[in-house]
């Protein structure tokens, strides 16, 4: 042995660029379709594992084509068979006390008991599913409690990382961090009350240290461990949050046998928790430089991945930009590596495909293989390389966008600037509801449903069919139409009071509004991961909205035509259309709802005029938005609010408005759904029995609510008896008169038989409590 040996290992320097994460469904949604292949029993587990591996095998080849070194760990393993979050717990054996017989001898579950925590089975529920951070992509709620067993369960972790380095990748292991896992998880079912997870924290690093251990042993040089809890401002005091990171972080880096810790901060700013790692001794930090901001100090020396390429949106980096950004970091006295903000897994894979787009606009778009490049360019700028090249395609994009008359068109603008606070205004509620009830005469505890109504095969049959062009304009139509009058008359027959006219010629409650307004356009492939198999294919809001003809009423109309009873139109709102797509980065997002809003203020006028007196406008988003610090919240309320009243507020009197919101949470923005307007509001509250509207009566709201009886996450039909004791509960609260009867949200995904069933029961039920 010589005596260089002895010296201790230079450590290894974070690679000049990298990226968060990479999309785990694959460009052909490969995952997607092996895992429902898998539960469907038609592959094998073994068949899964191989398409798995062939998926990662595929991406690292690629990433280091696209400018990721293979031997430097810049590549992140971070693949997922279902969501990271389930990842993390059945890794550390959190599986919750009704899955334990799924637990092999060691501890591990295979893949199919892996999948039976994600979906359920019989009458064991799946984990909860909610949003993940203030982005559309849905995690598994880890349950933990007193008597979770911590324990490494899973070698998956070290194995990918042995898989990737058997085929010639040092690459970078990609965990949830503790912090994140536990302030994100909920109690148990056989908690005591008033336990929070985090009291688990101690015990569960220790596990975390015995996975370090096996990474460093494998051969692992980093590991990224995800910690985006410390960005969002929340419900636990910030101190003790800032206090165990502390405690976290100083153990990590004091452990004798680890890879490099790089801990990434996706989603916003570090604020006060960036001098907590760096304090800490982390060997380097992640940190968001598009949604956060560029940190006010940091200490001398401290190794920072400046997130400067957009992980949660498409748009083409502006690089210049980016340099300074870059540049400022390194003025703080860090050193500085390119990264993106956030994961790749909210983008689509790539633009390859999608030039149905025309070169222009995708010459302003970045999907995940665009932004490998743009950080591989990113990093040679920031050394020694020669990118000029690149930098003004850069800039040539970013300036033929803004010249684009698409986005500045004159008549849009002015009629944004001409509006006035009194066109967000309608008459005061006691005169719409005089005038309301005069024209529509519905009884207390009015029943409807909330729009949709189950997708059949049929339906799926004849949109592709039209889409692939077998099927001309007029059969298409013909089809949608036979089903509304089917819609139509099943509603008559089970006695609902308002009704609907089913929706069944939207493939999506977004991406129908945004294939008829004009500023957006939809891709072929543009799939990201909603949850688990589940894609979206978001659309892109690139330019100025308008609205070339309406879109709804010639459905509206002749769904009015067949029944005495009032018809709702319906609507997307301003909000959600924004959420669930790819939204212009070039201004504000309130500017860019307010386009959408008068946009459809345009279309309730026209569906006012044919005769449709009750309008729902959908807002199921409007929580999704909510900025992650508090102190941004007020103003995103404000604009997301007088979105939809700019949107709804040229209703006349005898309009009965209508919005519908997807969940039960509702204390934190309660004053912003009363500010809304509605006339009628519906919620979700099956689920919680009813949990939300004692809250709501101690508010004081005056106007009218339809709390969901009816969960239709679930095929399973509530009898009369469960129903009519949810409304009794509801009455507790609210005042009959001013109590609609409907389920919790949409029935699309649901099937006719139990539809039938329920809203039969749902009518007889309501007409008990009458
Ligand atoms: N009107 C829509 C439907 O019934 C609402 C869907 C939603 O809230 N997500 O499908
Ligand atoms: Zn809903």
């Amino acid at each position: 042995m010589t005596e260089l040996n002895n010296a201790p290992a230079p450590a290894p320097a974070f690679p000049g660029g990298t990226i968060l994460g990479y999309p785990r469904i694959g460009r052909m949604r490969e995952l997607k379709k092996a895992l429902e292949s898998f539960w469907k029993g038609a592959i094998s587990e073994a068949e899964l594992e191989s398409a798995a591996a062939a998926l990662r095998a595929e991406n690292r080849a690629r990433l280091a084509e696209l400018g990721l070194g293979k031997d430097d760990s810049s590549i992140p393993s971070n693949f997922s068979f279902y969501d990271h979050v389930l990842d993390a717990a059945v890794t550390f054996g959190a599986v919750p006390t009704r899955f334990a017989n799924l637990r092999q001898d060691d501890g591990s579950v295979t893949l199919g008991g892996y999948s039976t925590i994600a979906r359920g089975e019989g009458a064991k529920a799946p984990l909860e599913m909610t949003k993940w951070f203030d982005s559309n992509y849905h995690y598994l709620v880890p349950e933990i409690g007193p008597e979770t067993e911590f324990s490494l369960s899973s070698t998956r972790w070290v194995d990918e990382f042995l898989e990737a380095k058997a085929a010639g990748f040092l690459t970078r292991p990609v965990i949830t961090g503790p912090l994140t896992f536990l302030y994100l998880a909920k109690p148990s079912d056989d908690a005591p009350t008033g336990f929070l997870p985090i009291e688990r924290l101690a015990d569960l690093v220790a596990v975390y240290a015995e996975l370090l251990g096996k990474l460093a042993d494998a051969g692992a040089e980093w590991v990224q461990i995800d910690e985006p809890v410390l960005v969002a401002d929340i419900d636990a005091d910030r101190a003790e949050v800032l206090a165990n990171a502390k405690a976290v972080y100083e153990g990590f880096v004091a452990l004798a046998n680890r890879p490099k810790l790089l801990v990434a901060a996706p989603y916003n700013s570090l604020d006060d928790a960036l001098p907590v790692l760096v304090d800490a001794g982390v060997d380097a930090i992640a940190i968001d430089l598009v949604r956060g901001a560029v940190p006010a100090a940091v200490a001398q020396g401290t190794q920072i991945v400046a997130g400067v390429v957009d992980g949660h949106n498409i748009w083409r980096t502006d690089l210049d930009a980016a340099l300074t950004k870059v540049a400022a970091v390194e003025a703080l006295g860090a050193i500085v590596s390119v990264g993106t903000s956030t994961s790749l897994f909210h983008v689509p894979h790539t633009l390859k495909g999608e030039e149905h787009l025309g070169e222009e606009l995708l010459s302003w778009l970045a999907f995940a293989d665009q932004k490998v490049t743009e950080v591989a360019v990113l990093a040679a700028a920031s050394g020694t390389g020669d990118v000029s090249e690149a930098l003004s395609e850069a800039r040539e994009a970013l300036a033929s966008r803004k010249a684009h008359a698409g986005t500045n068109k004159a008549e849009v603008r002015a009629a944004l600037d001409a509006v006035t606070d009194a066109d967000l205004k309608r008459s005061p509620y006691a005169q719409r509801v005089a005038a309301q009830d005069a024209r529509f005469h519905l009884p207390e505890l009015a029943t409807t449903t909330i729009g949709s109504f189950p997708q059949t095969p049929e339906i799926r049959k004849a949109r592709a069919a039209w889409a692939k062009g077998e099927l001309d304009d007029a059969g298409y139509e013909d089809a949608m139409k036979a089903e509304i009058a089917s819609v139509i008359e099943l509603q008559e027959q089970l006695g609902l009071d308002v009704l609907v006219h089913g929706e069944a010629e939207r493939n999506d409650m977004v991406q129908y509004f945004a294939e008829l307004l004009d500023g957006f356009d939809v891709t072929v492939n543009g799939w990201v991961q909603s949850y688990g198999s589940r894609c979206t294919r978001p659309s892109i809001l690139w330019g100025d909205v308008t609205r070339p003809e309406p879109m709804t009423v010639r459905w509206a109309q002749y769904a009015q035509s067949l029944s005495d009873k009032p018809v709702k139109g319906m609507l997307t709102g301003p909000v959600t259309i924004l959420a669930w797509s790819f939204v212009r980065d070039d201004q504000p997002l309130g500017a860019t709802a307010n386009q959408v809003a008068l946009a459809l203020r345009e279309e309730i006028a026209d569906l006012e005029a044919a005769g449709i007196g009750i309008i729902q406008v959908d807002e199921p988003a409007l929580r999704e938005l909510l900025p992650l610090k508090k102190k941004d919240q007020a103003a995103y309320l404000k604009w997301s609010v007088d979105s939809f009243l700019l949107a709804t507020s040229g209703a006349a009197d005898d309009t009965q408005v209508h919005t519908h919101l997807c969940y039960s949470e509702f204390g934190e923005i309660i004053d912003a759904i009363d500010g809304l307007g509605a006339d009628v509001t519906s919620i979700e509250a099956a689920r919680s029995r009813m949990e939300v509207l004692p809250a709501i009566r101690n508010h004081g709201y005056e106007r009218q609510i339809g709390p969901g009886v009816w969960d239709i996450h679930s095929p399973r039909v509530p009898s009369t008896q469960e129903i009519t004791e949810l409304l009794e509960l509801a009455k507790e609260s609210i005042p009959g008169k001013q109590l609609w009867v409907n389920p919790d949200c949409g029935l699309k995904t649901r099937a006719y038989p139990e539809t039938k069933a329920t809203l039969e029961n749902l009518i007889e039920a309501t007409r008990a409590v009458r």
